[in-house]
C-alpha cells in the first residue's frame, strides 16, 4: 500500500476546516480552521495555536494553510498531499458514495445548490480552490446524504403530490451520514459482528441532531429530511413541525419566506423553547437553578429522541444496539439517562456509573438491547474514502 499525505477539509461560507492524515495509517498529523475568511481580522487556528491575520477569500485562506503547512514541516513539498476530501452537503440522488471530482462532477455539486443553498455552492468553491492551488492533487466529495441512499421509496417519499417528487426532486435525503456510518461500523467491530448483517440505531445529537435507523448495515431511515431541518428538535432548528404553522405565520404575522426560515432554522429548538441558548450545556445550568422553559426545553428534547427510537425499534425485527455520538450524545450522562428510561419498555437498561464515566458499552448485563456511545470522526471517513479513491489512481 502507498503511504501519503490526505487533507480532510469541511468548507463553510466564511470557514475553511482542515485536518491532515496520513494514510493509510489514520494518524493526524495536524489540524485547524480558518475562520472570518472575507475580513482583515481573519483568524487561523492551527494545533489549537490562534493568530490574527488579513485573508481575503477562500483562495486566501487556502494558500495560507499550504504555506503555513509548509513552513511548519507538516510537509516538505506540496505534492506530497495526494488527495484532497471534500465534506459536501447534499448529493441528490446522483451521489450515492464518495467520488473524485472533475469538471462533470462538479457541475452537478453545483446545481444541487438547489436544495442546499447554503452549503454546496461553498462546498463547491473550496472544490475549486484546492483544484486551482493544488492541480497534482486528486479531489473527492463525500457526501452526507450519500449513506442514506438506500433508504426504500416508502420511508424517502412524502405524502404529497408524486409529481412533485418527479418535477422536483422534494423526497427526504437525511443527513450527518458519514457520522452514522463511522459509529455504527465502529460499534460493530466493538461487539465483534459482521457489520452487513447488523441493525442499529444511531443517535447523533450536537447542535445539530438526527437519529438512523440502520438495518443489515444499510440507512432504512433517518430523521433529517429534504433538508437539516426536518426531524429532532435542535440546537436552533425546530425539526418536525406541523406543516400548516409555516403559512399561517405569513398570512397572520406578514412575515416573508426568508423570516419563516430564520425563525425555523435559526430562533427554535432549544433556543427558542428556554430562550437561554442553543447549547445544551448552558440549558441544563439554567434547568437545574429552576428555570420553567429550560426544564421543557429539555423534556421536549429528550421525547422526540425517545419517540424516534421507538419507532425505529419497531421497524428492525432485532436491535444489535443504540449508539450515542456528538457532543450531547458523547458527552451528556443526563441526556442518555432520560431517554433510556423512556426505552424501557423495549427492554433497555443503563449501567449507571458506566453512564456517568461514558463508558463504550454503558447498558447493563441484562439489559435487552446493548447501549453504546461511540465518538464520531466525520474527517477521518473523509481521510479513508479519499485514500481508497486516491489509492486506486495514483502510484507514488
Ligand atoms: P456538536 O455539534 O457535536 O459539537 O455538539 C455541540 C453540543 O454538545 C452543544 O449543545 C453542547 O452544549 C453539547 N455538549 C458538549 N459537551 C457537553 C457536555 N459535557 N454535556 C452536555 N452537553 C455537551
Amino acid at each position: 500500500m502507498n503511504n501519503f499525505k490526505i487533507l480532510a477539509i469541511n468548507s463553510g461560507s466564511s470557514s475553511l476546516k482542515f485536518k491532515l492524515y496520513d494514510m493509510p495509517a489514520g494518524n493526524i498529523c495536524v489540524g485547524g480552521i480558518v475562520e472570518r475568511i472575507g475580513s482583515s481580522e481573519a483568524q487561523f487556528s492551527i494545533n489549537d495555536k490562534t493568530k490574527t491575520v488579513p485573508i481575503e477569500n477562500h483562495e486566501n485562506a487556502v494558500k495560507c494553510l499550504l504555506e503555513e503547512l509548509l513552513e511548519q514541516n507538516f510537509i516538505n513539498q506540496l505534492n506530497e498531499i495526494v488527495g484532497v476530501g471534500h465534506r459536501v452537503a447534499h448529493g441528490g440522488e446522483f451521489f450515492k458514495k464518495s467520488t473524485v471530482v472533475k469538471e462533470k462532477e462538479l457541475e452537478k455539486i453545483e446545481q444541487l445548490g438547489e436544495l442546499a443553498p447554503l452549503h454546496n455552492p461553498v462546498n463547491a468553491m473550496g472544490i475549486k480552490v484546492f483544484s486551482e492551488i493544488l492541480p497534482q492533487s486528486i479531489q473527492v466529495a463525500v457526501f452526507d446524504t450519500a449513506f442514506h441512499q438506500t433508504i426504500p421509496s416508502y420511508n424517502y417519499l412524502y405524502p404529497l403530490p408524486y409529481s412533485l417528487y418527479q418535477k422536483y426532486k422534494i423526497r427526504k435525503y437525511g443527513f450527518h451520514g458519514t457520522s452514522h456510518q463511522y459509529v455504527s461500523q465502529k460499534a460493530a467491530k466493538v461487539m465483534d459482528l459482521n457489520f452487513k448483517e447488523s441493525s442499529f440505531i444511531t443517535c447523533h445529537l450536537g447542535n445539530g441532531a438526527s437519529i438512523c435507523c440502520i438495518k443489515n448495515g444499510k440507512s432504512l431511515d433517518t430523521s433529517m429530511g429534504f433538508t437539516p431541518t426536518d426531524g429532532l428538535m435542535m440546537g436552533t432548528r425546530c425539526g418536525s413541525i406541523d406543516p400548516m404553522i409555516l403559512p399561517f405565520l405569513q398570512k397572520n404575522l406578514y412575515l416573508s419566506v426568508d423570516e419563516v426560515e430564520h425563525i425555523i432554522n435559526n430562533e427554535s429548538g432549544l433556543l427558542g423553547i428556554s430562550g437561554i441558548s442553543n447549547d445544551f450545556r448552558d440549558v441544563q445550568i439554567s434547568a437545574e437553578k429552576g428555570n420553567p422553559l429550560s426544564k421543557i426545553s429539555i423534556k421536549m428534547f429528550v421525547k422526540r429522541i425517545s419517540e424516534y427510537i421507538l419507532s425505529y425499534a419497531s421497524e428492525l425485527k432485532r436491535i444489535d444496539g443504540i449508539i450515542f455520538t456528538a457532543g450531547i450524545g458523547e458527552h451528556s450522562a443526563y441526556v442518555r439517562r432520560e431517554i433510556c428510561k423512556q426505552l424501557a419498555c423495549i427492554g433497555v437498561r443503563l449501567n449507571s456509573r458506566k453512564n456517568r464515566k461514558n463508558e463504550k458499552i454503558i447498558s447493563s448485563e441484562n439489559s435487552e438491547v446493548k447501549v453504546l456511545v461511540i465518538p464520531t470522526d466525520e474527517e477521518l471517513v473523509i481521510a479513508k474514502d479519499t485514500y481508497k479513491l486516491v489509492h486506486n489512481l495514483v502510484k507514488v
